[in-house]
């Protein structure tokens, strides 16, 4: 084969990769699809009693709705909110079913090492004309080596997540507790009743994936009462962590803050913040989780923990592509700005394809979860339109490729540290979130040696006077709220 006939190699078979190979085949080219699982969405498949905030019109991809709707497929109610089996079942699954979709993808079909052949990182002699190698290891415990003529990396981060301990590293004793710390959103109210029912739980994190997990936990504790909910997390800003609520313009997100925040106030989920988790201690009395607070160190005793702290990329396998990532957030670097939780938290990226996707490495992109590096707030829209873009270029519509279109739901706060004072904007949300409500009652939960002490979060509540000029980005925002970080 020669280098312009050689596949274009996909790596992953989540959402963003199929929508990838959607684009290739209706292109005419011949991509290939390599999944790690033994099944397309097999990372989804690890959350999929999650109902996702985005309504079936925002997750699927344009070019694969074609594909399949030539088949008969309908499209599910537009407003319905589906689960992630809901995803998979019904839009991933038939997708990868098409006859002429089905022999594009190996399932059980992991890459773990991507390089140019016979070329290594260091060579520039004819790196830029060289095939793609791709080291890919079978179910089987075959192994292969594949070459491509340019490599779509939509393998996510979800198989990587962060661990418990802050500041980025394990906590210690965290290997040893194992066997009591689950990663992600378990399934409390099926799978794994029995394990949480009754027992003293510990969520850590605070973003959606925590929010899912404690709203789980708080059903489980209607039939089983005896389930006691610590949620910890590092900041304190918990309006931040509500997010939106009805200013929200996907209002299943917003309510998960809204819902979340009514399990606080009625005191079925004690906050433990800020508590930096350092170490894990097996007890008489359980797990001792101890953590660093403004009091010093505390300890609260559990007998589960849910980590829920966010996921990384697996830079391993990419280890001999030239690469150009955002120092912070290991996503690809352009968008670091749009994304950077330091910065913003808008709902409004800008919209991005190819040119911002772009590596050093020709003909390689990153896309879809894993373009965002660390950051937390990627969506299937923005995946769905970065691989439009990437593909049109790859087969040379550079008019396709350049024309990026996309209008995302905003959350409904925006926080900017840009530090021009007036950056955030502002629609009535202008109130800081009543925190006196949500006072941390910790006096239930057993220490070691400290008595843990109510945190009053306390903001004051004031009018921000910001205008609509949210994000440091420059986009213009209508849905914003006001955050306690820009308004000062
Ligand atoms: C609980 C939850 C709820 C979410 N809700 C929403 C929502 O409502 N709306 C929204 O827009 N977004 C939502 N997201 C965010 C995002 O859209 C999803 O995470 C989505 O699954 C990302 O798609 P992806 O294709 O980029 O990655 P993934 O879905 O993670 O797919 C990556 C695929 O690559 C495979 N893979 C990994 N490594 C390799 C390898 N080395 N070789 C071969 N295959 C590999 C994996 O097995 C997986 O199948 C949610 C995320 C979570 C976790």
């Amino acid at each position: 084969m020669t280098e312009q006939t050689l596949p274009i190699a996909i790596i992953g078979a989540g959402p963003v990769g199929l929508a990838a190979a959607a684009h290739l085949i209706e292109r005419g080219e011949n991509p290939i699809v390599f999944e790690a699982g033994e099944s397309v969405g097999a990372n989804i498949r690890n959350w999929q009693h999650v109902r996702l905030f985005s309504p079936w019109e925002f997750t699927v991809d344009q070019a694969a709705v074609r594909l399949l709707e030539a088949q008969g497929w309908q499209m599910p109610p537009l407003k319905d909110l589906p689960t992630g089996r809901d995803l998979i079942e019904r839009y991933m699954l038939p997708f990868a079913e098409i006859e002429s979709v089905r022999g594009h993808i190996q399932l059980s079909a992991k890459v773990v090492a991507i390089s140019r052949e016979n070329i290594d990182k260091m060579k520039d002699t004819g790196r830029e004309t060289a095939p793609f190698v791709l080291h890919v290891v079978y179910g089987d415990g075959r192994e292969d080596f594949i070459q491509a003529r340019a490599v779509i990396d939509a393998s996510g981060t979800w198989d990587t997540p962060n661990p418990l301990g802050s500041g980025g590293l394990p906590a210690i004793g965290e290997k040893r507790q194992a066997d009591h710390i689950f990663y992600g959103i378990p399934d409390v109210l099926d799978t794994y009743r029995e394990r949480y029912a009754n027992k003293r739980v510990l969520v850590v994190g605070s973003g959606h994936s925590a929010i899912n997990a404690l709203l789980e936990l708080a059903r489980l504790k209607e039939d089983a009462p005896d389930t006691r909910i610590y949620w910890a997390m590092r900041g304190k800003n918990l309006k931040q962590v509500y997010g939106g609520e009805a200013d929200d313009a996907l209002p299943a997100r917003g309510q998960l803050g809204t819902r979340i925040k009514g399990y606080v106030d009625a005191q079925d989920i004690q906050i433990v913040s800020p508590f930096r988790v350092r170490e894990l201690r097996t007890t008489d009395q359980g797990i001792a989780v101890i953590g660093e607070t403004p009091n010093g160190q505390e300890t609260v005793y559990v007998d589960e923990i849910i980590t829920a702290t966010g996921s990384r990329p697996d830079l391993a396998m990419l280890r001999e592509m030239r690469l150009d990532l955002d120092p912070s957030l290991e996503s690809t670097r352009a968008l670091g700005p749009m994304i950077d939780p330091n910065i913003h938290s808008c709902g409004t990226v800008r919209p991005h394809g190819e040119a911002e996707l772009r590596q050093p490495e020709k003909d390689f992109y990153i896309v879809g979860m894993k373009s965002y590096g660390r950051a937390p707030t990627f969506l299937l829209a923005t995946g769905y339109e970065q691989v439009r873009s990437v593909v049109a270029a790859l087969v040379g519509d550079w008019e396709a490729a350049r024309d990026v279109q996309l209008n995302l739901p905003e959350t409904g706060v925006c926080s900017s540290d840009s530090g021009d004072g007036g950056s955030c904007c502002g629609t009535g949300v202008n109130q800081a979130v009543p925190l006196g409500a949500s006072l941390i009652n910790l006096t239930n939960i057993p220490v070691l040696s400290n008595v843990l002490q109510p945190i009053a979060l306390q903001v004051a509540a004031r009018d921000c006077g910001c205008e609509d000029s949210c994000c440091s980005d420059g986009v213009k925002s209508t849905t914003c709220g006001c955050d306690t970080a820009c308004c000062n």
